[in-house]
Order: structure tokens, then sequence, then C-alpha cells
């Protein structure tokens, strides 16, 4: 018997998914679709804000998400899958949220912040960027989301979402749901190249769809100790990208230990550290190609999947919607 609870979660259709993702937020959805009832949002709407230019790119990877999700044992039996942009009522919601949140709010997001930066926006932010958050919070309340799975990146997000509900339920009568953030097991994962975090546009990842020799080839060119010229030079294994992994995907914590052990001490090279590694992620990854390949090719089933995820997606949303019009006054009968 399924929780009444609610989960909301989603990614942007950007790019595929990575191993950032499976560890801070998929793991948690994959567990979870048993005993909650779980939505998905494919967001490609929030998706635009940053690739308006290139909107190609936005549809081209709609798909991709619902191979990854499959792949990663996503069952869409339990969990409902559903296209942003195929839900106008968000974008009404996000139009009504705008006016309960101030721009020096918005502008404050540390997460937003920090991607504006490392976008380049300059002066040049675009206002649908800069209020992204806003349109999340629609997201996660349109779906009466009780819980939130996510990375640490988006927890200024659930705490922005918070303070709008409760303004909303402040001013307008108790009608929306306040929801919690779930984090992962690694909340952050740090990319190939040792940068602070794992992400599609960073191009720094292991792509969940990756073959085993982009694998191995990936892992080969990792960052590791700086520090470390020569195999028989003691080594750090602290906040080193290839033992964080190890932790990360390596089931055989006996190796592990072994391994961090030997580098500590100069006793082994990086090459077997990290061969070691690609068998691990190799092992973790395996299953989850075998599963692609049984939809990869069945485009019907696919638009099936997308179809029934928009169909049901719709019935909660407008449940949800039919409550915030009467809070605000705007049932209109006519
Ligand atoms: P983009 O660079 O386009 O923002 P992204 O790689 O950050 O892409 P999102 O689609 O923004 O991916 O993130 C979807 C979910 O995955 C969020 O819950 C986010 O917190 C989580 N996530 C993304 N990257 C990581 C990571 N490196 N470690 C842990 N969780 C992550
Ligand atoms: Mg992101």
């Amino acid at each position: 018997m399924k929780n009444k609870k609610r989960i909301l979660t989603g990614d942007r259709p950007s790019g595929r998914l990575h191993l950032g993702h499976f560890v801070g937020s998929l793991k948690n959805r994959v567990k979870l679709q048993d005993e909650y009832e779980q939505f998905v949002l494919i967001a490609d709407v929030q998706a635009l804000t940053d690739n308006f230019e290139d909107p190609e790119k936005v549809s081209e990877s709609v798909r991709g998400l619902v191979l990854d999700y499959y792949a990663a044992g996503i069952d869409p039996d339990k969990t409902t899958i559903v296209v942003q942009s195929r839900i106008p009522e968000i974008a009404e919601l996000t139009i009504f949220y705008l006016n309960l949140v101030s721009l020096n709010r918005v502008l404050r997001n540390p997460t937003v912040r920090d991607e504006i930066k490392q976008k380049g926006f300059g002066d040049n932010i675009p206002a649908g960027f800069a209020v992204y958050p806003v349109s999340q919070a629609a997201d996660i309340t349109a779906f009466g989301a009780n819980l939130v799975p996510v990375g640490n990146d988006q927890l200024p997000m659930i705490e922005q979402t918070r303070e709008i509900v409760k303004k909303f339920n402040n001013l307008y009568g108790e009608t929306l749901v306040e929801p919690k953030a779930l984090l992962g097991e690694f909340p952050r994962l740090v990319g190939l190249d040792g940068k602070a975090k794992m992400s599609k546009s960073l191009n720094n990842g292991i792509f969940l769809s990756d073959s085993a020799e982009e694998v191995e080839r990936k892992i080969k060119g990792m960052y590791t100790d700086p520090k470390r010229l020569r195999a028989t030079d003691p080594g750090t294994v602290e906040g080193n990208p290839v033992f964080i992994y190890h932790d990360a995907f390596n089931d055989n914590k006996e190796e592990v230990e072994s391994l961090k052990a030997r580098y500590r001490e100069g006793k082994v090279g990086d090459v077997e550290v990290k061969e070691r590694l690609a068998v691990a992620i190799n092992d973790l990854l395996k299953p989850m190609r075998k599963r692609r390949l049984e939809l990869e090719n069945d485009s019907k089933r696919i638009e099936k999947i997308l179809r029934d995820g928009v169909d049901r997606g719709r019935e909660v949303v407008s449940e949800v919607m039919q409550k915030v019009r009467k809070a605000m006054k705007i049932d209109y009968t006519f």
C-alpha cells in the first residue's frame, strides 16, 4: 500500500544524466517509488531559461531523459514522468507566485548567483533565468509534493519554495503543502576535473549512458593528487576525486580500504586505483545498459510513457489549481 505522501523531483532536459544525478537524487527516487506517489518532472520550460537560443537541445534531450530514468530503475508503472511544458498551469502558478517574492530575494539565491557567474550572463541576465526558482516552487506545489529528493545545490530552491508557501497560506488561507528536501548519499559529487560539482553544463561527468570504454577513458584522465609525482610517493586520499568515487561507487569496501592504505604509503600507482574504479563503475552501469536496450528502440512505448504521464500529471495539478484559484478568489463561474 502506497503512502499518501507525494514526491516531486525532476531534471532539466539539457543533456544526459550523470553519476552525480544518480547518487544525489536518482537513487532515492528509485528507492522511494514503491512507497510514495512519485512524479518526476522533465523540466523543459526551465531548461529553456538558459538554453533559449538552442531549443533543439532541450526537445531532443526529453527522450534521452526517459531512457536514463528507465535505465536507472525508475518504473513508469510506479512513477509518473511528466513533461513540464505540457502542464501550462505551472506557468500560471509561477505568475501568481512572482507577486509573493521580492526581486532582491530572488537575486539573493546563492545557487542562482553561482550559475549566473558560471554562465557569464554579465549585465544581461535573462529575467526568466533569475526567477527560475519561483517556477520551481510552482512545480513542487502544483503537485502538492511533501518530499523533494535533491542534491544540495537545490536546498536554496526548497527554502524559497517554503517561503512562498508560507506567504501564500498566510495571505489566502491554508492551501499549499510545505515541502521538505531529501538529500541523497552524496549531495554534491565532484566532477572528473576535481571541480566542486559534476554537472551537465560543465561537461565533467560520467554519464549513465557512457559505454564501458568511455568510462575507462574518462577515469584514466581523471584528476588525482596533484602533489604526487611517482607511485612511490605517499599520496593524499582526502578530497581526492578518485577516492571520493571509490567511496561512492565501489561496493567492495575492503578493496577501497586497502587501496587507500597503500596509496597513503606510496605502495600503489594511480593506474591501479583507476582501473579498480573503472571496474566498479562499469559494474554499476552494466545492468543500466541492459535496461536501456529494452526501451531504446521502442519509440511507441516511450511515447506512451510520456502521454500517460502528462494525463496523470494534469489530473493532479488541476485539482491543486482549483484550490489555488478558489483561495485567490479567481474561481469565476462564467
Ligand atoms: P545543469 O548543469 O544543466 O544545471 P545539472 O548537472 O546541475 O545540470 P540538474 O538537472 O540541474 O543537473 O539537476 C537535477 C538534480 O540532480 C538536482 O536535484 C541536483 O541537485 C542533482 N544533482 C546534479 N548534479 C549533482 C551532483 N554533482 N551531485 C549531487 N546531485 C546532483
Ligand atoms: Mg543544475
